[in-house]
């Protein structure tokens, strides 16, 4: 992470008011409490944060990621997982102090990295808050784990602050993006989004098990191809690289809302998850995370590949 200046950590406020932190650009004044889409209003909110051990294992090494998760979201995914926090707003206000208290903490606890869970309605916050880190020594990689639905402009700002992106890839069609995340331009959004990501980052650095920089993206397989496996992935293999890393994720079960869709009302079959592993070979995208089949009904178990399970551990 580069040295953030005051100057730099203004410029990030200038995006709150009128905020266009996010592609939604809502344009209410943040800085007054006024809130958006996402429901962010100016002070914090974190869910939690804690040492995880359930990420991608170059995230999680030995000691574990050091994740905060951040509340509300600028996607309103029917189908959230984390819902409770994204949607319904479940977190608590905190300070910039007390957020930047608690990355000094993760680091303290030996987490690998500062994982930002839903960074994207909080950016100018969280900047502030890994400048005051930093001033106390935070020195850790800091990870971008969000949904892909990103402004370039802000993304351009993060450079040499962000070292590791992790976006998802939704979706390859606007029309499902908006029904069911609210997001009627996802796909015109995403992929500039992951470009200028890929850009800044490359692709992702593995040394010693742990991920140092780069780029890794998550794409969740969705029931009746509703997520668009095949183009997101031609999109991935020929506008970004071969050699990005892919975590192809099985673990999709109807939550929140999805049981008012019948589309998404199931989980993923074998055939669906063997189907998306088949196009990421295809596309040669062989740099990435698969889950082995049998766990798909049982509990998920990331797996290596080959090409990672040759890097040395730590
Ligand atoms: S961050 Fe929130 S308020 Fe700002 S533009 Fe995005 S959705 Fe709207």
């Amino acid at each position: 992470m580069k040295t953030i200046s005051k100057q730099l950590v203004e410029k990030f406020n200038e995006l709150l008011a009128p905020c266009r932190v996010c592609p939604r650009e809502c344009g209410v004044d943040r800085i007054k409490g006024e809130l958006g889409s996402c429901g962010a209003g100016l002070e914090p909110e974190i869910s939690s944060y804690h040492r995880h051990f359930g990420e991608e294992p170059p995230l999680v090494g030995l000691h574990g990621s050091g994740t905060i998760f951040l509340t509300h979201c600028n996607l309103h995914c029917v189908y959230c997982q984390n819902y409770e926090i994204s949607q319904l707003g479940m977190g608590r206000k905190t300070t910039l102090e007390g957020l930047a208290r608690m990355m000094l903490r993760l680091q303290e606890l030996g987490c690998h990295n500062i994982n930002l869970v839903t960074p994207t309605p909080w950016v100018p916050q969280v900047v502030a808050a890994l400048a005051m880190a930093q001033d106390q020594g935070l020195a850790l990689p800091v990870v971008y784990n969000c949904g892909g639905y990103e402004a370039v402009p802000t993304l351009r700002l993060l450079e040499g602050i962000v070292d590791i992106y992790m976006p998802d890839i939704k979706y390859a069609d606007n029309a499902f993006a908006a029904r069911y995340s609210g997001a009627d331009d996802y796909w015109d959004v995403v992929r500039p989004a992951l470009k200028e990501m890929h850009r800044q980052v490359g692709d992702l650095v593995v040394e010693k098990g742990i991920a140092r920089k780069g780029l890794l993206i998550r794409h969740l397989v969705l029931p009746d191809n509703i997520a668009g496996t095949r183009q997101c992935f031609e999109f991935i293999s020929r506008e970004l690289s071969k050699t990005t890393t892919v975590n192809v994720m099985a673990q999709y079960y109807p939550t929140f809302r999805a049981g008012q869709h019948a589309a998404l009302n199931r989980r993923i079959t074998t055939q669906e998850y063997r189907r998306a592993l088949e196009e990421s070979r295809r596309l040669g995208l062989d740099a990435g995370f698969r889950q082995t089949i049998d766990t798909i009904f049982r509990e998920i178990v990331p797996e290596w590949t080959d090409d990672l399970k040759d890097t040395p551990g730590p």
